[in-house]
């Protein structure tokens, strides 16, 4: 069983030909809601890769938490300890212009989700094969659950994002962490390659359409990506860490579990929308044969 610990959010996306400045209305094209949240795309993003997937997080009282339950639910995704808070559930208000975009996210019910919560949960922690979470709960959560799976020697994933709530002690406790080129910059500076060299094996910085890299413990290891038309990239971080988890929990060598995922992920950026272009495993299985 994968345990995502994690953040779900509906995501209301408006396109617009202009974005408008301080104090101004325009009118917009389109506008369309958007199951999304870090959590809940790396859980739909295993469980669509057929792996058993349960998540641990929370939304609102609201119409957008019965829609999201009941979209996580459709992609197999199991909802025992996921909370339901009053009030809203977590949102990303998107704008989109001309290949632009001006993103404002309220956590909502996500930052609503306790350290004792997790106590409650210990078991499901302890239990899984692989825990996969981010930054998008609040931090002593993230760390909470990073410990229990810490002290009974389950693997972890942290994907960094957003960078902004990471410290040194998160790292201390994941087994693998996931930044993107973005993400390693901020936290490890510049010269984030010589970070790869100081956690061999446990830090792999992804590259978008270049792939990932890791350093093995003697050389730096570069896999490559999986060349493709990109129609819409939004999720491939997200499609990367769930298939990530996935080949790990069914003991996939490192390199490997990281082509795999690369693979994964060149799918999910052909489809629009984070979680309609993630794929299904025999899917990944031709790409990389
Ligand atoms: P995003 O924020 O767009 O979801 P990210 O910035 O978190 O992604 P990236 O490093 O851009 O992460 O991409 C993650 C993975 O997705 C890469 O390691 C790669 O495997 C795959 N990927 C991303 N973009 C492309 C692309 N254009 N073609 C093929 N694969 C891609």
């Amino acid at each position: 069983m994968i345990t995502v610990v994690g953040s779900i959010n509906m995501d209301l996306v408006v396109s617009t030909r202009v974005f408008p400045k301080q104090g101004e209305t325009v009118l917009g094209d389109l506008y369309t809601t958007v199951p999304g949240g870090k959590g809940a795309n790396q859980a739909v993003a295993a469980a669509r890769l057929g792996s058993e997937v349960q998540m641990l997080g929370a939304v609102g009282n609201d119409a957008f938490g019965d829609e999201l339950l009941a979209g996580l639910e459709a992609g197999n995704v199991q909802l025992q300890a996921v909370e339901r808070k009053d009030g809203a559930s977590g949102i990303a208000n998107i704008l989109l212009s001309e290949g632009d975009n001006r993103i404002i996210v309220v956590p909502g019910a996500n930052h609503k989700v306790t350290v004792e919560e997790i106590e409650v949960h210990k078991h499901l922690l302890a239990n899984s094969s692989v825990v996969i979470m981010q930054l998008e709960l609040p931090i002593p959560v993230v760390q909470k659950a990073l410990e229990i799976c810490y002290e009974h020697e389950v693997p972890t994933i942290l994907n960094p994002a957003p960078a902004s709530g990471f410290n040194s002690e998160l790292l201390k406790y994941c087994t693998y962490l996931t930044p993107n080129e973005t993400e390693a910059e901020e936290i490890f500076g510049g010269n984030w390659q010589q970070a790869l060299e100081q956690y061999p094996n446990r830090l792999v910085v992804t590259l978008g359409e270049k792939g990932a890299q890791f350093y093995d413990g003697e050389k730096h290891v570069v896999i490559t990506g999986f060349p493709t038309k990109a129609v819409d990239t939004t999720g491939a971080g997200d499609t990367f860490n769930g298939a990530l988890g996935a080949a790990i929990a069914e003991n996939m060598p490192f390199a490997e579990a990281v082509r795999f995922a690369n693979a994964a992920a060149s799918l999910s950026v052909e489809k629009f929308g984070a979680q309609g272009g993630m794929p299904v495993r025999d899917a990944v299985m031709e790409r990389m044969a």
